[in-house]
């Protein structure tokens, strides 16, 4: 992790982790830029996400605009439909059961509609600077197996064993170093082993292609 620490200097951040910046860590914008960003290109996340919130800055606000407006602002983020709605009825569960804000723990946080465990815990990570929680998506999972912190088949499998296996003190910060990692370097086909920081200390258990 220290070895990541420097080689991501000067990497462009995740979009999400960009959003969080520009917007004073706001959990509420961090929620809906993580829904907005499963499979779906950083520049392209980020782009919808501004237009969004140029409409709409809070859970009230963005509860009272139509679904067809949700899905103009965000297109072309992919699933843009579903998104659309699930931004829609997650505002309206903020009003309606959270007093209009975003509550802060992972319990409450997954009854969100189109909230799972990684936009949860990405959301306590950066809205609510928890140093208690680990956020596991495409990137962490497949770069924890590969450097061989892990041995898991399924991304919840793997932010368990990297609560067993990783210092607590790099928790917050595992999601950053390996999506900009694996945006960059470790990238799902063909990774770049030969200019890797931190190849020295990688099993590169799986990688075939490099
Ligand atoms: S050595 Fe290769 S597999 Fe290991 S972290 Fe670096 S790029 Fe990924």
């Amino acid at each position: 992790m220290r070895a990541l620490a420097v080689a991501i200097t000067g990497l462009e951040l995740p979009a999400v982790e960009k959003i969080s910046e520009e917007n004073a860590e706001d959990p509420f914008q961090i929620l809906i830029a993580t829904i907005l960003s499963a499979r779906t290109q950083d520049a392209t996340t980020h782009a919808a996400s501004s237009r969004l919130f140029r409409r709409a800055r809070t859970p009230r606000s963005m509860a009272k605009l139509k679904v067809k407006e949700i899905e103009r602002l965000i297109y072309p983020v992919s699933f843009y439909r579903n998104k659309a709605e699930y931004v829609k009825a997650c505002c309206e569960m903020l009003v309606s059961r959270f007093g209009g804000n975003v509550p802060a723990t992972l319990e409450e946080l997954v009854m969100l509609p189109g909230v799972g465990r990684k936009t949860a815990n990405l959301v306590l990570i950066l809205g609510f600077k928890s140093v208690r929680n680990i956020c596991v998506d495409t990137h962490v999972h497949r770069i924890s197996n590969r450097l061989g912190w892990v041995q898991t088949k399924l991304p919840d499998e793997t932010e368990q064993a990297l609560y067993r296996n990783t210092a607590q003190r790099w928790w917050p910060y595992i999601n950053l170093y390996l999506v900009t990692w694996g945006q960059n370097v470790c990238r799902p086909l063909y990774p770049r082993c030969g200019d890797c920081a931190v190849a020295p200390l990688c099993k590169r258990i799986g990688v075939e292609k490099r």
